[in-house]
C-alpha cells in the first residue's frame, strides 16, 4: 500500500502540488487524468523521490520514501539508501529511457545485479521470463535502436519489473508512440493489472483508464478534484472542471 500524506511542492512561487492525500491499496490500479501542467508528473516523481517535496510524506508498505524518522523529525536518507528504497517503486517514462549502448538483455540484468545483488545467471533467467511476458523473447540480443517504439517501451516495462517493485508508476507510457503501437503497450499494462501489481498510470488514454483502473483521479492546478471508480467519474463527476475536461477528451 502506498500512502501519500499531505504532500505539497512549489517551484518558486508556483504551487504545483497542494496538500495531496491519496492511498493506493496493494494490487490497485489508479489512473491519473488532468490537464497539462496540473501536477501529474510531479506527483509521480514525488512518489519515488525523484522530486523532493516541501511538506508531507509518502510511504510504501509503511516505509517512508526518501526519509527516516526520528521522533517528530524526518531526515533525508543517503543517496545509496534512497536508491534501495526506490527499487520498490518502478517507473516507466514516456520516452522509454533504455540504455542505448546496452542490448535488451544487458538493460534487463543491470539493475537487478547492481541494486538487488542477485547473480548474473539468476538475472539472465529472470530477464528471459520477463521478455516472454512482454512478448519479446526474440529480441533479447537486439539494441534499443533496432526496436520499434512499442517494443522499446515493452522492454522498459520488463526492466522496471525486473526489480520486483511493490508499485509501478507510468508517466504517459504511450504518448510518444505511433497510434498503431499504442495497443501493444496497453495490452502489457492490462496484463500486469490482472496479475495484481499495484499500478499508477498517468494517461490521456481515457478509454483505457475506464476499462482498467479501479480508481480514476482527476487533478487540476495541483489539487485532486476527484477520485473514485471510473463508472462514477465518467458519468457523474462532482466537479464542473472534471466534467468539462472529460467532455473534451471522451
Ligand atoms: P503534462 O500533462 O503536460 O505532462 P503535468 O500535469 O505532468 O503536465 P507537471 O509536469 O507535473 O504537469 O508540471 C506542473 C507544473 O510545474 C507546470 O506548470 C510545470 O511548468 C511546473 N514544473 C514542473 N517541473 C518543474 C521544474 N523542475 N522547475 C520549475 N517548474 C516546474
Ligand atoms: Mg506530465
Amino acid at each position: 500500500t502506498v500512502r501519500i500524506h499531505g504532500i505539497s511542492k512549489s517551484f518558486g512561487s508556483l504551487k504545483v502540488l497542494d496538500t495531496i492525500d491519496l492511498t493506493l491499496p496493494a494490487g490497485s490500479v489508479t489512473a491519473i487524468l488532468g490537464p497539462s501542467g496540473s501536477g501529474k508528473s510531479t506527483l509521480l516523481r514525488a512518489i519515488n523521490h525523484l522530486e523532493r517535496v516541501d511538506s508531507g510524506f509518502i510511504s510504501v508498505d509503511g516505509d517512508l520514501v526518501g526519509y527516516r524518522q526520528n521522533g517528530e523529525t524526518l531526515y533525508e536518507l543517503k543517496e545509496k539508501d534512497i536508491l534501495k528504497r526506490r527499487a520498490d517503486i518502478g517507473m516507466v517514462f514516456q520516452s522509454f529511457n533504455l540504455f542505448p549502448h546496452l542490448t535488451v538483455l544487458e538493460n534487463l540484468i543491470e539493475a537487478p545485479m547492481q541494486v538487488r545483488g542477485i547473480d548474473r545467471e539468476q538475472a539472465i533467467r529472470l530477464a528471459g521470463e520477463l521478455l516472454a511476458r512482454v512478448g519479446l523473447s526474440d529480441k533479447i540480443h537486439a539494441y534499443p535502436r533496432q526496436l520499434s517504439g512499442g517494443q522499446q517501451q515493452r522492454v522498459a516495462i520488463a526492466r522496471a519489473l525486473a526489480l520486483k517493485p511493490k508499485v509501478l508508476l507510468f508517466d504517459e507510457p504511450t504518448s510518444a508512440l505511433d497510434p498503431e503501437l499504442v495497443g501493444e503497450v496497453l495490452d502489457v499494462i492490462k496484463e500486469l493489472a490482472r496479475t495484481g501489481t499495484t499500478l499508477v498510470i498517468v494517461t490521456h488514454e481515457v478509454g483505457f483508464a475506464r476499462e482498467v483502473a479501479d480508481t480514476v483521479v482527476f487533478m487540476d492546478g495541483g489539487h485532486i478534484l476527484e477520485a473514485g471508480p471510473p463508472a462514477r467519474i465518467f458519468s457523474q463527476a462532482d466537479h464542473p472542471r472534471t466534467r468539462e475536461f472529460l467532455a473534451k477528451v471522451l
